[in-house]
């Protein structure tokens, strides 16, 4: 498996004076930390000015959408050329926030994650069901058709590149995050669907994050599940100082080192 990931979606929060205080804090905090890989997503305005100081860093930059298409007449989108060119190295794609508030169709999800892959950018895709949809026993079901659909035009030799972020949208930014019994049912769901779309030795270094509600207090919690391995934290990861310990504690638990 790969080296675990911790990333920070920043949402529409701050700005570019805020991000940089922000992404500072992180970039200072993480000298001490190793054996994990860090990715920071800030809002498209701020994504050069966090590039500014990750680019001195192992800190990896992400957008928070793209669209598919390379240019032309798509007012308010985003191309993933400018976003490489603002040095982006990964996407988050499919968050639910862009699937229900932006009505973004599997379909289209399936689009942007070909033309990240492109361009050469790290896709990672969030799936995830609702409150509704759990309480009806549809998490798999949900779950499968996302991914399905998602992966649909990715090829064996791309697979590799993609991160999946589990996601259910009952957790996100509501404080109550999934507990790890949920967490490891969903993660296994998600590598059984990779296995079955990809087969077992083309998915074995895909790393599944966990999203939702994610808070210093519940870390070593959820990064006791061997099945997750990386986290990608809303709120959280807007306060340098629990980010950080998020970090921190996540990457000691995986090394086995509490
Ligand atoms: C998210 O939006 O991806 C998320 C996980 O948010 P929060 O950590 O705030 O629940």
């Amino acid at each position: 498996m790969k080296t675990p990931l911790v990333a920070g979606n920043w949402k529409m929060n701050g700005t570019r004076a805020d991000a940089l205080r922000l992404a500072r804090g992180i970039y200072h905090g993480m000298k001490n930390l190793h054996r994990v890989e860090v990715v920071l997503a800030p809002p498209f305005t701020a994504l050069a000015t966090v590039a500014g100081v990750t680019t001195k860093s192992k800190i990896r930059l992400a957008a928070q959408n793209v669209h598919w298409e390379e240019s032309g007449a798509f007012t308010g989108e985003i191309s993933p050329k400018m976003l490489k060119e603002s040095g982006c190295q990964y996407v988050i794609i499919g968050h639910s926030e862009r699937r229900q508030l932006f009505l973004e169709s599997d379909l289209m999800v399936a689009r942007k994650i070909l033309a990240a892959l492109n361009t050469g950018l790290l896709p990672i895709l969030c799936v995830g069901e609702t409150l509704h949809e759990r309480q009806n026993g549809k998490m798999r079901q949900v779950i499968s058709r996302q991914l399905r659909a998602a992966l649909k035009g990715v090829g064996e030799n791309a697979i590799d590149k993609i991160t999946i972020a589990y996601e259910p949208i009952w957790a996100i930014g509501t404080g109550h995050h999934a507990t790890a019994d949920q967490v490891r049912q969903a993660h296994r769901w998600i590598r059984h669907c990779l296995h079955q779309l990809f087969g077992k030795n083309k998915v074995m270094e895909n790393r599944i994050l966990y999203g939702g509600s994610v808070r210093p207090e519940n870390t070593v919690e959820l990064a006791r599940v061997s099945e997750v391995n990386g986290l990608l934290v809303g709120g959280a990861s807007l306060k340098a100082i629990d980010f950080l310990s998020i970090i921190r504690d996540f990457a000691e638990v995986k090394a086995g080192v509490v």
